[in-house]
């Protein structure tokens, strides 16, 4: 373990719901639907959430719970039974259909896993119908995904088959560059978890060496360590050397030569650094303060600093999963002050007694720190840009030394001392 400080934090938080995960999952998989069950506001979450994207035959939706739900009055099941029953006759091509659990349909008790089975049995063959929870009481943001993803290892068909899964959402042309690369090391069979298409599941079982591409993954991990997979441990694939250190543990555990390895990362290496460098010069000796959303904060601050010398103040965690982040934390400066939970209030008296260069946090934070003169980066882009693997470290960088680049413009005391 490294020397950092672990710090816990609770009061106020300010940070999105598991909901918000279906914005990405429903792109990822075209075939599946997201039928939220909960209230107007969930509703309008989505709604802002994914901005245009609700025009273009949207794959997700809410049933809204009236009051006469709440009250007691209807039967939820009925009605529930009603929407989906309308919804699969309007959209037929529907392969996958998960009910997501809201605040209010926790609050009240609706039993989604009974709901799901009661409609897998109706709708036999047509479409599988999952549950899991995107509530803001019991789920932060990204959680979201990882509670579709264990909803869906149930359904992993069993094989002992020697393969390599990659899990966690990924772009398709990182996807591939990855699986690209692994099949160069002498892998022969690399799947992805989640998959393309909700219906092409991978299996699972003693022969798979499962890779964590997301950090935020602890129950679907768990999941898939109980059908029987190796969890490689690794830091996660940010930036050149974490990046690295992720396939190398592939290739460890495939026995790849070590010669092959090195044959085959050096050139991207060197390609990466050459295109990493000015951004790094642009961002090192920088001031960074993480606020916690996604989980990512500790690999992105380690790749901040160890390739980008970016100094940091405090790694703000929605949550930490000490077993998970271990080869991360191990990568961390020693002393590095890590906070998990959060008490907003004081979390941004201690961001402005800091004078960060840059902040990193959600979206509700970011314009009114803005205003305050400090430049910010949203965390949510973090989930929708392409940013793993050795060749997507200058993205990466560039993602953060673009609004320093943005603030030097608008500010021209800045600009001056520049
Ligand atoms: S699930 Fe809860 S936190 Fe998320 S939008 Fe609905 S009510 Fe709000």
């Amino acid at each position: 373990m490294s020397g950092s400080t672990l710090l816990k934090e609770t009061g106020p938080r300010e940070v999105f719901c598991g909901l918000t995960s279906i914005v990405w999952l429903h792109r990822r998989m075209p075939d599946a639907f997201f039928l939220v069950v909960g209230s107007r506001t969930c509703a309008h979450l989505i709604q802002s959430a994914a901005g245009v994207m609700i025009f273009a035959e949207p794959r997700f939706g809410t049933a809204i719970l009236e009051e006469r739900d709440l009250a007691g009055l209807a039967d939820a099941h009925e009605e529930l039974d009603r929407v989906v029953k309308n919804l699969l006759k309007r959209r037929p091509e529907i392969r996958t259909l998960f009910l997501v659990g809201s605040c209010p349909s926790e609050v009240i008790k609706i039993d989604l896993s009974r709901a799901a089975e009661r409609l897998n049995s109706q709708f036999n063959g047509q479409v599988t119908v999952l549950n899991y929870s995107g509530s803001g009481i019991e789920t932060t943001f990204t959680q979201g995904e990882d509670g579709a993803l264990k909803a869906l290892v149930p359904l992993l068909p069993s094989s002992k088959e020697e393969q390599l899964l990659l899990v966690g959402t990924l772009a398709n042309p990182v996807e591939d560059r990855l699986k690209t690369i692994f099949k160069r090391l002498g892998i022969q069979k690399i799947e992805s978890f989640p998959p393309r298409q909700s219906t092409q599941l991978p299996s699972i079982g003693p022969g798979t060496k499962v890779l964590l591409v997301q950090p935020y993954l602890t129950d679907t991990a768990r999941e898939l360590k109980n059908r029987g997979a190796e969890i490689l441990q690794a830091p996660f694939p940010l930036g050149i050397d974490g990046s690295r250190l992720w396939i190398e543990a592939a290739a460890n555990a495939f026995k790849v030569n070590q010669s092959l390895v090195e044959s085959t990362l050096s050139p991207l290496i060197l390609r990466a650094k050459k295109a990493l460098k000015p951004y790094a010069e642009k961002l090192s000796g920088k001031k960074l303060f993480l606020l916690p959303e996604s989980q990512l904060e500790i690999p992105l601050a380690r790749f901040l600093n160890n390739e980008c010398g970016m100094e940091l103040i405090e790694v703000g965690v929605p949550y930490l999963n000490r077993e998970m982040m271990q080869s991360e934390l191990e990568l961390l400066p020693d002393s590095t002050r890590i906070v998990e939970g959060q008490h907003v209030e004081k979390q941004l008296d201690r961001v402005r007694d800091s004078n960060p260069d840059l902040v990193v946090c959600g979206m509700g934070l970011a314009n009114p720190l803005e205003a305050e003169g400090i430049s910010t980066k949203w965390s949510i882009e973090m989930v929708f840009s392409p940013i793993h693997g050795i060749d997507q470290a200058s993205d990466l960088a560039e993602l953060f030394a673009r609004p320093l680049h943005r603030h030097n413009i608008l500010n021209p005391k800045t600009l001056e001392t520049a």
